[in-house]
């Protein structure tokens, strides 16, 4: 059994290679010949299959330890592929805090087309059972949920799932395989928006789907190339190479993240501080339990009388930006910027607040980051 670090770099071996290049060549080709009239060939066209593409496919397939990969063009194009899957009139009961895009693309979207949500904290295993109807398919959530950082029992939820015949969906965007891997506590299908960890650099939009079974594969596969929402060689490539790096990069920005979390939680002008690895924080023991490491993110509510605005507008090292996942650390308010999609109300009941501030943690060095955060903070008395 190869360790996970090594399958990083290593990966699955470079089949297709009669130059000894030692990583694998990007085929930019939008369709490949017949040797002849009545040939069976392995590649005809290149949002069917392509072998950058699927170089890329069959590593995450490997890494997620699942039946099949799949790369999209973006996470969203991957998720919207997954749900449908799904037929008219099927429900799926959807974690409470889900990413906003994927909020505004199931309630706003997948609704118009037949399909119904029920929104629970699938922290509640009692919410769930509340929420299960005959005509139910599905439990869809992120582990880590965004931008609380509240950790979800994969192994719990999937257990339940099973029991009433439903599939178990994971975003795992925020941990990677490095820190779980779904399908091995029980999951059916893994989502990632690649564009985040596994790029890793802010630099290629990318989606991608691990499936457990045979039967699955063969939905999403069918899916993948009917509506064709597949990602371009050049991008599956950029992929590839973040992966390589993956728990190196992971190491550090969950080390940087622990000690700004740490240390936020000792100011004053900080009333709380959401982070799993924190040991007071109320999803630490699960944590533990089922993740690898906590993660690069974290969140921080600012005391009331600070304005969070002129605290962002301080930062100099953090870019005041979306996304995360890339070595260059970002900050951003969710309730301005991630989470605009969701109506005031559903902000509200997430628990999220005008004072809360999101940080994705980069690879700099963590006495740079904290000294930002200081000096933004002491311009706020
Ligand atoms: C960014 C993100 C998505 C959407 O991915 P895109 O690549 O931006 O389409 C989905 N889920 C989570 C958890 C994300 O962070």
């Amino acid at each position: 059994m190869t360790d996970f670090n090594t399958k990083l770099v290593h990966g699955i071996p470079v089949g297709d290679n009669q130059t000894g290049a030692v990583v694998p060549p990007i085929y930019q080709s939008t369709t490949f010949a017949y040797p002849q009239a009545d040939a069976k060939v392995r590649w005809d066209y290149t949002r069917s299959g392509n072998p950058t593409r699927e170089y890329l496919e069959k590593e995450i397939a490997y890494l997620e330890d699942g039946d099949a990969g799949f790369a999209f063009s973006s996470g969203l194009a991957a998720i919207s592929t997954v749900f449908s899957i799904f037929d008219r009139d099927d429900h799926i009961i959807i974690g409470d805090s889900v990413y906003g895009g994927t909020y505004r693309l199931l309630n706003d979207y997948f609704t118009k087309h037949g399909l119904s949500f029920t929104t629970v904290d699938t922290r509640d295993l009692d919410a769930i059972k509340g929420a299960i109807q005959p005509n139910t398919r599905a439990i869809y959530f992120e582990t880590l949920s965004n931008p609380l950082l509240k950790v979800t029992s994969v192994k719990k939820v999937s257990a339940l799932a099973k029991e009433h015949g439903l599939l178990t969906i994971v975003d795992n965007t925020f941990l990677t395989p490095y820190l779980q891997q779904p399908l091995n506590l029980g999951a059916d299908i893994v989502i990632h928006s690649a564009t985040k960890y596994l790029g890793g650099h802010s630099d290629v939009l990318a989606g991608l789907v691990v499936t457990r079974t045979p039967a699955l594969s063969q939905q999403v596969g069918y899916l993948q190339n009917a509506l064709g929402p597949t990602l371009a060689p050049e991008a599956a490539n950029l992929v590839r190479r973040g992966i390589e790096t993956l728990s190196l990069r992971m190491d550090r920005e969950q080390q940087n993240a622990l000690a700004i979390a740490e240390h936020l939680e000792a100011s004053p002008l900080v009333s709380s501080v959401h982070y799993p690895g924190l040991k007071q924080d109320p999803n630490y023991q699960i944590a533990q339990e089922e993740l690898n490491g906590a993660g690069g993110v974290l969140s921080f509510e600012l005391a009331d009388n600070v304005d969070a605005d002129r605290f962002v507008n301080q930062l100099k090292l953090f870019t005041l930006a979306v996304s995360l996942g890339s070595v260059a650390s970002l900050a951003e308010l969710p309730w301005t910027m991630t989470h605009a999609e969701l109506p005031v109300s559903a902000r509200k009941a997430s628990g999220l607040s005008p004072q809360l501030i999101r940080l994705a943690i980069g690879v700099e060095s963590v006495r740079d980051l904290i000294e930002d955060l200081d000096q933004a903070l002491a311009q706020m008395g």
